[in-house]
């Protein structure tokens, strides 16, 4: 449809958690409709009842929902459209372009080993035996005997694959279901998709779609009306474009085993969807000029489809992670305690509810800004204030506490300053009180810092001690000094007795 907005399809089969991979397509799809005012499709590859689960298609739309890319058209479901893929099978098999095949692998692959063929592939067989259909064989594309198949990809260019080189491949297998690359094209066709938009790994069978899209138009197929017009003519080949592969540090395809890449988990542990979007966006394309943080808005008007890498791009989780704290730090105060909500509050915080205390988080939600990377780290710089205990990190406590032989002298003196602060209990009394505190077992700030830090927050990192300390309460705060000055005389004597 020349001249006509373009019309992607994302198109999923549900095999597993929502991958990143099938994220930084469905944005590179999205784009494109976006910028050119086209239509998004969305459509789900649902033939393979034995590997797809319902739970894994909600999760198909939730993490497109997370990433605001919600599809302008559909969802589609091939489970729904069996029967037109009967009248595709049905049109070509009348046409001459399959043959049944009753050879199971065993049987080829005997002979291919009698007749010293060492790579696997389907010798022909059948091509001239002409079974009759059903009875349980599979149907069997006829590759033409000669010719080439051209793939023009927007980003690798003509890639050419010669028919000598394709194996008479099976459309249709021997209990009547068609093959992923016969219900693709179906679909496509059906759809009006002018654009395809996928991951490299479906290179190579894209030139069987490409002839079964062909014997389609020859034989004067016309479309179901999916995308309007029912009865118009099958449209022409669409544009095709292979995006790059992602790999891990170790230049290794991501694998859903062995890296984090399901999407999902990216959302649980309070990754911004903005920053997971900009981030995809970085996943084989770069902008113009040197910034690598922009809008979606920015993205969708500099993004070029020819402009796509095809070499393998480097999924770096510690540079999304760095990236994602530049989001946090760069989001306005009220934003960022907003976004903190789900993990503050409610079932995600790691306190009861009632101990939540919206002031208290509002004073220390500054300093915590700046200090978190994702939103997940979020409960943890501020538990101290909400639980009645803190809760004391083993390895802290040995560091600072049990391992340190003035931490005593430390927390005694400590006890003694901020009890001396009385009604002027704020973050410069209590740096000058700890100052003094230091300089009498003669450590500098940082250093005499680190046992109170224990003390009273339970780690030895967090929001500068001081404000946290103004926060928590002079009541609170001298409990806890006694309570781990207690507990750290009775290890010491513990230890001594004989
Ligand atoms: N359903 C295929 C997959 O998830 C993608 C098909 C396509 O985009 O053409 O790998």
């Amino acid at each position: 449809m020349p001249g006509d907005a373009p019309r992607v399809r994302f198109a999923p089969s549900p095999t597993g958690y929502f991958h990143v991979g099938s994220a930084r397509t469905a944005l590179f799809n999205w784009l494109v409709a976006r910028q050119s005012g086209g239509t998004f499709v969305l459509r789900i590859e649902d033939t393979d009842a034995e590997r797809n689960r319902e739970e894994w298609v909600d999760g198909i739309f939730s993490a497109m929902h997370w990433l605001s890319m919600d599809p302008d058209e559909g969802p589609y479901r091939q489970s729904l459209r069996t029967e037109r893929y009967h009248q595709a099978i049905d049109a070509l098999w009348d046409a001459g372009c399959f043959y049944a095949c009753g050879c199971t692998h065993d049987e080829v692959d005997a002979r291919n080993r009698a007749a010293g063929i060492l790579t696997p592939g389907y010798d022909g067989f059948c091509r001239s035996r002409g079974l009759p259909r059903g009875d349980g064989t599979a149907l069997r594309f006829r590759m033409p005997d000669e010719g080439i198949t051209t793939v023009h990809d927007v980003i690798r260019g003509a890639v050419e694959f010669p028919c000598s080189a394709m194996d008479d491949f099976v459309a249709v297998k021997a209990n009547g279901a068609p093959l992923f690359v016969l219900a693709n094209v179906v679909d496509d066709i059906d759809m009006a998709i002018t654009h395809v938009i996928r991951g490299e790994d479906l290179l190579p069978t894209t030139p069987k779609g490409i002839l079964l899209w062909e014997a389609l138009i020859s034989l004067g197929w016309t479309t179901d009306g999916s995308a309007g017009a029912a009865g118009a003519p099958a449209p022409g080949l669409p544009l095709f474009a292979h995006l790059p592969m992602l790999v891990n540090e170790q230049r290794k395809k991501l694998s859903k085993r062995r890296d984090p890449v399901a999407v999902e988990s990216y959302r649980d542990q309070g990754y911004l969807p903005e920053a997971f979007v900009n981030y995809l966006g970085l996943l084989g394309w770069s902008p113009p000029g040197e910034d690598e943080i922009f809008t979606v808005d920015q993205m969708a008007e500099w993004f070029r489809l020819e402009d796509v890498n095809h070499s393998p791009a480097f999924f770096d989780v510690a540079k999304l992670t760095h990236m994602n704290g530049e989001y946090i730090r760069a989001m306005p105060l009220d934003t960022f305690i907003e976004a903190c909500r789900p993990w503050v509050t409610g079932d995600g915080a790691p306190w009861p509810a009632a101990s939540f205390d919206e002031a208290a988080f509002a004073a220390l939600a500054p300093l915590v800004q700046e200090r978190v990377a994702v939103l997940g780290e979020v409960p943890a710089m501020v538990d101290f204030l909400f639980l009645d205990e803190p809760d004391i990190d083993e390895d802290s406590w040995a560091k600072a506490v049990a391992g340190d032989e003035v931490a005593g002298t430390i927390l005694s003196g400590a006890i003694v300053g901020y009890e001396g602060l009385a009604g002027d209990w704020n973050r410069d009394a209590l740096h000058a009180a700890t100052l003094a505190v230091g300089e009498a077992v003669g450590r500098k700030l940082g250093k005499a810092q680190a046992p109170i830090r224990v003390a009273v927050t339970g780690r030895r990192v967090g929001p500068p001690l001081f404000e946290a300390l103004e926060v928590l309460g002079p009541e609170r705060t001298l409990a806890r000094l006694r309570a781990a000055l207690g507990r750290a005389g009775a290890a010491a004597g513990g230890e001594s007795s004989p």
